[in-house]
């Protein structure tokens, strides 16, 4: 990289400490490097003028050329507005702003013209818009700036600090302009004359001042296949690494699974859990190491196939480990399979944040001696001190809760072969997606659920008709089911939470007053949550008054009855989690969605989609839709997903290539290490020692 690349921003002109420092705390740019690469997120089209007689309310953003006929101040002091009357011949609108009026009053002159920028909207049946960029005629800017205008996205705390997207714009440009810089090319040259690629210090410069929309287009050609070449990149090499180093552990045995097969399992397996189990086990006899996603609904039976595999690997003398996402569930397998694990003489125990130090040091002892079979457990099982006697098979649960650096680090608890990985998830990945975080697992689907379950009744309820509410949760108790209640989590205030769980409890409490009740939230001790959770499994109680703690995987078969208090609040998948709570035995289940009266239109989306299927593909389809992939995975695979351009939906036909690419590439020169690589090798170089998630690759 040059050294003018590596300027500290503050030395810009107009810059200086004060501004620098923001710069380097809300966007992480801390030198003109960075500062190229925060892209624009959209362009204005200020090549062309709208008419005011042609202005339609959904236009957007608009550019109008006028006079401005009358520029008055109204209302009183504290709430005075300032509004000028701008008229381009064809009519006429009206421009407000509310802020800074005596600043704007001293600007604008009647008589002159200007010209304006900015989003109309309706007031009283009229057009106007408030605040619009406004600036006098000139010269230059008359026939509109023939550009596409950038447009940064900055933070309100940027913004008071008079660093806006404009601001932005004029020290990228600044830069740009001078072009007195080298971007170091990050593709071989031969791969960008095939895929009719512009260079990477091109794509830069276009990227922040494209001349017009066909300059754009390769910009972002080019900066698009960059991200998603080197994700793909990254897992075949990973992949390759495994299959070099790692030959995977085969088992021969499998009289522990014939024994559960045909004296314990309580219920006959579905096709496709049989199925997948052939799968996984025709991988454990391959000699190559498994990584393999199973896909299946919220309630399709994945916990009994995965223990089924496992018992292949403890059958020829290895452990298995089972990590889900939260204590509450990690508690609900230990017991489930505890049962199942007697009557096989195997063992199992359980590792968890709140593990006590004395049962933890012994669990720790029985697992390197290899006198315990199973461990299951939360993020706890991933810390250095859990180490195994000789791990074979690792079953990661709710796999979309963690991201790929932990699948790795399971990886590593077997010194001398990697372990065989079974990542679960009910949370049904597009195949796009799919390909880009998990390029590197094979995929097998359980599609059916086991038989005799009814599908879940799924109504939408309006606040106002509580009482008929809680006349069903009555009678629905009185016929011996069990109901959850459940209340949204509220990220930004804790207590506002507590507040909305402790006042529907006490509602409920007040209006069932011989039901006993539990109640399980974020803020409770494990201990707690435990017992509370112990009390409705085991039937103890009969109302589960609870937030989102409960979402993922708790499994307690007699609860027919999922209520979900301001359903509005929940993302599509979420609802679909919390719902697949019930519908798990052979009752009727219901599902009742609770909502205000006033919802957005995506909320309403979202309700109708809810209550029209519980087809967990159909729905991880409309979620997608509706929320765009950004969101889709949560937060927690944020870094894999990165995506400054690339869109994984619209964006297919390039992933596919990239990923082509990608695969020709590594199978041909693995360690990268031919001439016609060298661009490629070297930036990945430089990503390792910038990336968290690159350095797992050695
Ligand atoms: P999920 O796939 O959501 O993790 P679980 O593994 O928790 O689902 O299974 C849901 C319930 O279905 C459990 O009570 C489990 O014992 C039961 N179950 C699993 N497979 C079958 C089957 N083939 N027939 C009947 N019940 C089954
Ligand atoms: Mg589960």
């Amino acid at each position: 990289m040059s050294k003018y690349l590596e300027t500290k921003i503050e030395f810009l002109k107009g810059v200086g400490p004060a501004k620098a420092k923001l710069l380097n705390e809300e966007l992480g740019i801390f030198t003109i490097h960075d500062l190229l690469l925060h892209f624009p997120f959209r362009y204005e089209d200020r090549s062309t003028f709208h008419r005011i007689s042609q202005l339609r309310f959904a236009e957007g953003n608009v550019q109008i050329k006028g006079i401005i006929t009358n520029v008055s101040v109204i209302g009183a002091t504290k709430k005075q507005r300032l509004t000028a009357i701008l008229n381009d011949q064809t009519g006429e609108i009206e421009l407000v702003w509310f802020k800074g009026v005596n600043w704007m009053k001293s600007k604008i002159k009647t008589g002159v013209a200007y010209l304006v920028y900015g989003k109309t909207s309706e007031f009283n049946g009229k057009y106007n818009i408030s605040h619009p960029e406004i600036e006098p005629i000139t010269t230059q800017n008359q026939n509109g700036t023939n550009q596409l205008l950038p447009v940064y996205s900055v933070t309100e705390k940027l913004k008071r600090k008079y660093l806006d997207s404009k601001a932005i714009a004029r020290l990228t440009l600044e830069v740009v302009r001078k072009q007195d810089f080298h971007i170091e090319e990050s593709i071989d040259s031969w791969l960008l004359q095939k895929l009719g690629l512009i260079t990477y210090q091109a794509a830069i410069i276009s990227i922040h001042l494209p001349n017009d929309q066909a300059k754009l287009n390769s910009s972002l050609q080019r900066l698009k296949f960059e991200e998603l070449f080197f994700i793909q990149l990254r897992m075949f090499k990973e992949k390759k690494i495994r299959e070099q180093k790692y030959q995977g552990i085969q088992f021969a045995k499998t009289h522990l699974v014939n024994k559960f097969y045909e004296e314990i399992l309580p219920f006959n397996l579905t096709e496709a859990q049989k199925e997948v189990i052939k799968e996984i086990y025709a991988d454990l006899h391959s000699g190559y190491q498994m990584n393999r996603l199973l896909q299946g609904d919220v309630g399709s039976g994945k916990t009994v196939t995965a223990f089924i595999c496992a018992l292949i690997a403890i059958s020829s003398g290895y452990q298995a480990a089972i990590m889900a996402p939260t204590e509450i569930l990690a508690i609900q397998h230990a017991q489930g399979l505890e049962t199942f694990c007697k009557k096989l003489n195997i063992t199992i125990g359980l590792i968890t944040g709140s593990t006590g130090k004395a049962k933890r040091r012994d669990l720790l002892q029985k697992l390197i001696t290899g006198e315990l079979h199973i461990l299951v457990g939360t993020h706890a099982l991933i810390e250095n001190d859990v180490q195994f006697e000789n791990l074979g098979f690792v079953v990661i649960d709710e796999q979309h809760r963690f991201g790929v650096a932990q699948r790795a680090r399971l990886w590593q608890k077997n010194k001398n072969a990697f372990p065989h990985v079974l990542v679960m998830t009910a949370t049904p990945i597009p195949r796009t997606l799919a390909m880009t975080l998990y390029g590197d697992l094979e995929v097998s689907t359980i599609n059916e659920l086991p038989k005799g379950r009814k599908p879940i009744q799924t109504t939408h309820l309006n606040d106002n008709n509580r009482l008929k509410l809680f006349g069903f949760i009555q009678k629905q108790i009185d016929e011996g089911r069990q109901i959850y209640i459940v209340y949204p989590l509220i990220e930004e205030s804790e207590t506002l939470e507590l507040k909305d769980l402790m006042d529907g409890y006490e509602s409920i409490s007040r209006s069932f007053p011989k039901v006993p009740l539990s109640i399980v939230h974020g803020k409770m001790k494990p201990k707690d949550k435990d017992y509370e959770m112990n009390r409705f499994v085991s039937g103890q109680t009969k109302i589960m008054v609870a937030t989102t703690v409960i979402e993922v995987g708790v499994n307690v078969p007699n609860a027919s009855v999922m209520v979900i208090e301001n359903a509005e609040r929940f993302g599509l998948s979420q609802l679909h989690q919390l719902r697949g709570r019930v519908g798990r035995g052979s009752d009727q289940s219901y599902c009742i969605l609770m909502t205000g009266s006033k919802l957005s239109k995506e909320a309403r989306e979202r309700i109708k989609c809810m209550v029209d299927t519980t087809d967990g593909f159909k729905i991880a389809e409309k979620d997608l839709e509706i929320r765009g992939p950004g969101d889709l995975m949560g937060t927690q695979q944020s870094g894999l997903l990165d995506l400054k351009v690339a869109d994984i939906t619209t964006d297919q036909e390039l992933l596919k290539t990239a990923r082509e690419e990608a695969r020709k590439i590594i199978s041909e020169d693995p360690e990268l290490s031919l001439p016609k690589h060298a661009n490629i090798l070297k930036s990945i170089n430089q990503k390792k020692k910038s990336l968290l998630s690159w350095s797992s690759i050695s």
